[in-house]
């Protein structure tokens, strides 16, 4: 056991995932959750998820000594506000949210004295969200990036950093500003790209709805999953991580004009250089066992 009571903020995929990896691996003596959606409380209790699902916020994180913040992270900032007084003297305060500087900033600010602030970040997921949505083995094997802002207790961080490792992840530090330039080239402009491809889609009448679902191949059905995921979740990723995103779009947009010259002017080497390199890095994340040919990291066959 790692901490003796842990709480859960805000029952979605990652939360419930949090809970089920932890039960899996022995990591708290009590686990307690909360939502602010009465749905999503109940569903929980439902399927039994963590030990007590509590139905206010000062309940659930009155004497744990590490709470997660499992929210979208627009609503990072005002939930730190609510639940610092409530806050242990020792207890480790973090959160999984998508981009750091954010909510470094907007949460650091409620952090009390004696609370030990560790933000974090699991590079796993999928485009299911909600209390059902989760399932012990999402970490298994993934990246965790743990962000300290500042000034952090070692301790604390060894605390955390078991936490994330006996969750099946391997764990890595990163500061705010460089987590968030990486995650807008490996996850945040890609589904940028993915909601826009099936727009685009959805925009061409010449082919109609049914067309594009009868003959989706592997390429635009992949777009069609990343472009699923949860809207108020990725409104605030990209709200949040602007500066990132909006850098890389520019290249995207460049690299974008290069191939689209080459295409018109039948420039076939550069096309087949292009795709060489790129199928290199594909090869790369395989062989750094970041991806299978499986669906969803092959996952789906363990999921209940
Ligand atoms: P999710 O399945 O949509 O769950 C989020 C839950 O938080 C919802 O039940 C939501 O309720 C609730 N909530 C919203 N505001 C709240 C508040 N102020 N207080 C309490 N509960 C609140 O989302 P998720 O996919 O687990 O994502 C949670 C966080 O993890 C986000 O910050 C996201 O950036 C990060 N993350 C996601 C992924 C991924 O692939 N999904 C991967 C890594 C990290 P309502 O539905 O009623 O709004």
């Amino acid at each position: 056991m790692i901490y003796e009571r842990i709480t859960l903020i805000g029952l979605g995929l990652i939360a419930s995932s949090i809970i089920r990896a932890a039960e899996r691996g022995g990591l708290a003596g009590e686990i307690r959750g909360y939502d602010l959606s009465n749905e999503a409380r109940a569903t929980a209790r439902e399927i039994g998820l963590g030990d007590v699902i509590c139905d206010s916020l000062e309940e659930a994180v009155t004497d744990a000594d590490l709470v997660i913040l499992a929210v979208p992270v627009g609503a990072m900032g005002g939930l730190a506000e609510r639940i610092g007084p409530h806050l242990k003297p020792g207890a480790v305060l973090s959160d999984v949210g998508s981009v750091k500087g954010s909510v470094v900033a907007s949460v650091g600010p409620h952090v009390p004295e004696g609370v030990h602030f560790i933000p974090a970040h699991p590079l796993a997921g999928t485009e299911h969200s909600g209390p059902r949505a989760g399932f012990a083995e999402l970490f298994d094997n993934r990246w965790c990036l743990i962000v300290p802002a500042g000034e952090t207790d070692p301790q604390a961080l060894v605390g955390l950093r078991a936490f994330w490792e006996g969750m099946g992840a391997h764990v890595d530090e990163m500061d705010p500003e460089h987590h968030d330039l990486v995650l807008a080239v490996t996850s945040h402009t890609p589904h940028l790209i993915a909601y826009t491809m099936v727009g685009v889609a959805d925009d061409l009448r010449r082919v109609t709805d049914s067309e594009v679902i009868k003959y989706s191949a592997a390429g635009f059905r992949d777009f069609t999953r990343i472009a699923a995921s949860d809207p108020t979740m990725w409104r605030d990723v990209f709200l949040s991580n602007k500066q990132a995103t909006l850098e890389i779009l520019q290249r995207f947009t460049e690299e974008l004009f290069r191939l689209q010259r080459a295409i018109r002017q039948d420039d076939g080497d550069l096309l087949h250089d292009y795709f060489t390199r790129t199928r290199a890095i594909r090869r790369n994340i395989i062989e750094a066992g970041q991806d299978t040919d499986a669906p969803d990291f092959g996952r789906g066959a363990v999921r209940k």
